[in-house]
Formats: C-alpha cells, structure tokens, sequence
C-alpha cells in the first residue's frame, strides 16, 4: 500500500461532494479525537468503520430531521447500511447536499479535497462537480464555481496549478504558502482541472447553463463537461442539445454510461463519441466492441463498483479484460469520501485482485496522461514528473 501511495497518480473522475471528508461530515465527537490520536491500529480500524457504515451521518440526519429539513426515517435506514445499492447512494447524495449548500462550505470541501488528493500523491486530479441554484442562499450556478475556484485558491499546504490559459494567469500556490518560506523542504505540486457536470434531473435549458458557464470558465481551469446523476433518471433527449453544444464549442465530454442496463442509451452514447466514458458496468459484447474499435478511455470505479453491487465479485470485473486487450483506461475513486477509498487503495486493489507488478503498476498510472483533458503541456509536465519517479520507485 505505501508503495502505491507513493506512486504518482492520476485522478480523473472524482465527484466534489462525493469526496468530502469524512472529518468534515460529522459532528465534533469525541470518536475523532480518538481516531486521529489513536496509534493501535485495529482501535482506529473500527472506528473508521462505524464512522463510513454511517454512523456520524445518522446522528446529521437526526438533527436536520429536528429541524424539519429532512423526514429521518426516510433516510435513516440508507444510512446505516454498510453497501449500499446504487439508489440509496443518490439518497445520501441528497443529504450531502443539504450540508453543503452554502458559498463558504462549497470553497470548503473545494479546499479539503485537493488537500486529500495532494496528501495521497494524486499529480493531477480532474474534479467534476455539478453547478448548483440555491435562492436560499443567494446561490447560482455561477457563484457556486467562484467558490469552487476560491476553494482551488485557498489550497496553502501544496502548490497548486490550476489556471490553464488568459489573463487570469493566477498561481494561487504563491498567494500565502503555509511551509515553505525558508524551508528546504520539497513541496508537493498538484494540477488541477474541473469538469462541470450535468445532473440527469436537469432540464435542457440548465444543462446547456452549465455547459455556457464551462465555456466562460475555460480560463479557470475547467476543461470539460461531465453528465451524471442517478441513471434511471431523465431521458437522453434531454442532455444530448447540450452535449452537442458541447461538442460544438470544443469542449470534451465524459459521460456515466452504463451504469444501468439501458442499451438504448448506451448505443446513443456511444454514438456521440464522447471523450471518456465513466463506470461502463453493463456494456454487453457488441457495446464493448465499439467502445474498443473507437478506442474510448473508460474511467474505473473498483470500489465504487462493488460497494453498489455492480458485480458480485471483484474478479467478475471487466478491468482484466481491457488490460489484458491493452485499452486505454484509468483507475479512479468516484466518491472517495462515500465509499472510504482513495485512489492509492484503487490501485492496490487492482494490483493485488489482478497480480499486477509494480512495473506494470507504474506503466498504468503512467497511461492515464493520455486520457486527461490537460493541455499538451501540462501532459508534457506529467510525462516529467513520471520520468523522475521511475528511477525511484522501479
Ligand atoms: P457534486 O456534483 O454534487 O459535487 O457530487 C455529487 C454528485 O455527483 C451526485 O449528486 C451525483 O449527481 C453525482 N455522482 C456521484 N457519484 C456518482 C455515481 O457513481 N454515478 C452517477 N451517475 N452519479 C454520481
């Protein structure tokens, strides 16, 4: 494990408030304490799991419940539960979102995440987020992304690049460095890009608000449009103006796909060509064909995947099969902060289900530089940076 987290890697499909630490989540417990002091190691093992199997967000949903926000009982189940389906994750989301709904929380969780991707070695991490109206809170999805990138610009533990072209050419790593004035040390560097994602319970008319502001934000990092939300939700017909708009503007597109068995969708997906696809776990033969003839990254989700029971087994998993047919693919955590993972467990996970060496490890990590949005230099930037760590770590 200390292996693939010193690995650099890269991080292409992670959800902001999927990601949300769990620290962050839960109320002031004394169990925290305990877990952050705590050296014994299985101590800290099962309080880290009372506190991902729900534990601390029930007592959240009690209190949101007191208050009239929420009705407990609906949710109260969901989250006690250790693996949850697909559908009872879109009820946490729910939740999650109740937390986060205002400008200060949203440049918040911004801030902690990349901190956490940084903390893991993630070089690059391209985070989606879906833009949010709230009039409660004087919200729109234009001022929800200001406090995403104020989010970016408050990173202080790590130097962040995040500004891909313009005027606007701010470093935020120079604003205030917390450790490094004078000190010798090595600071960690991340790139980060966003994609704004489209949720499937939006009408045309917001998705195509999302993809304009991606288009107006294309100087603050953001470099690409995501659609997700829960797949048994919205029809295609819906998205697809925006996604050709998309299209139209240059703007590359990765999409959910396949996370239901609805082939109908899965054929017109496949038949917009999209950049990346994401999940991808009821593709049949002939869709995994074209997929491969068009030579399409797939975004993978080990953990995601087994704890909404996509597969019954990790070894029923589709990843042998593309790396064994060498297609472009990149391990990913989707919502690390939902599913307690990281992307250096991804990776351990993947290397010891499917005996992958540290080589073939580091090849892998290596790969996803082609698949990212970045611009060719930035890819060139990440090729150096896997250069330099080749002779350390193989
Ligand atoms: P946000 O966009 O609010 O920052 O991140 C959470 C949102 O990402 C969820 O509400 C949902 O729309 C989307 N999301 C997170 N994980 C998944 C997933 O596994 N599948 C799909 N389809 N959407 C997801």
């Amino acid at each position: 494990v200390e292996w693939c987290r010193e690995l650099p890697k890269i991080e292409l499909h992670a959800h902001l408030n999927g990601s949300v630490r769990d620290s962050t989540l839960l109320p002031p417990w004394d169990i925290r304490n305990d877990l952050e002091n705590s050296s014994c190691i299985t101590f800290r093992s099962t309080l880290k799991q009372i506190i991902s199997t729900g534990l601390a967000m029930r007592e959240l949903a009690k209190d949101l419940g007191e208050k009239g926000v929420i009705a407990f009982a609906d949710v109260a189940h969901v989250i006690m539960k250790n693996g949850r389906s697909l559908p009872e994750c879109f009820k946490l989301f729910d939740l999650y979102h109740l937390l986060t709904t205002d400008h200060q929380t949203v440049t918040r969780i911004t801030k902690e995440v990349i901190e956490d991707f940084a903390a893991e070695n993630v070089v690059y991490l391209e985070l989606r987020t879906t833009p949010k109206k709230n009039e409660a809170k004087g919200m729109t999805k234009c001022s929800y992304m200001k406090a995403v990138i104020d989010g970016i610009r408050a990173v202080d533990t790590v130097d962040v690049d995040f500004v891909t072209s313009g005027t606007s050419n701010v470093n935020c790593s120079e604003a205030t460095p917390l450790n490094c004035i004078g000190s010798p040390i090595k600071r960690k560097k991340i790139y980060v890009r966003l994609l704004l994602s489209i949720d499937r319970r939006e009408t045309t008319a917001a998705a195509l608000e999302t993809v304009n502001l991606a288009m107006d934000l294309k100087n603050f990092g953001v470099v690409g449009i995501d659609l997700s939300g829960n797949p048994v939700i919205g029809e295609w017909q819906t998205f697809l103006p925006a996604l050709k708009h998309a299209k139209e503007l240059g703007l590359p597109i990765t999409l959910h796909c396949g996370e239901v068995p609805n082939h109908k969708e899965i054929q017109a997906m496949l038949d917009i060509c999209p950049q990346r696809i994401g999940h991808a776990c009821f593709l049949v033969e002939e869709e995994w064909k074209r997929v491969k003839f068009l030579k399409i990254p797939v975004e993978i989700c080990l953990t995601s995947n087994i704890r909404t029971g996509r597969f019954s087994s990790i070894y029923d998993h589709f990843f042998a099969d593309l790396y064994k047919a060498k297609h472009q693919v990149a391990l990913c955590t989707d919502d690390s902060g939902l599913f307690s993972t990281t992307l250096s467990n991804e990776f351990y996970l993947a290397a010891s289900t499917f005996g992958l060496n540290k080589d073939e490890m580091f090849l892998l990590a290596r790969s996803a530089i082609q698949s990212t949005f970045a611009d060719d230099e930035v890819k060139h930037e990440l090729t150096k940076i896997y250069d330099d760590a080749a002779n350390r770590l193989i």
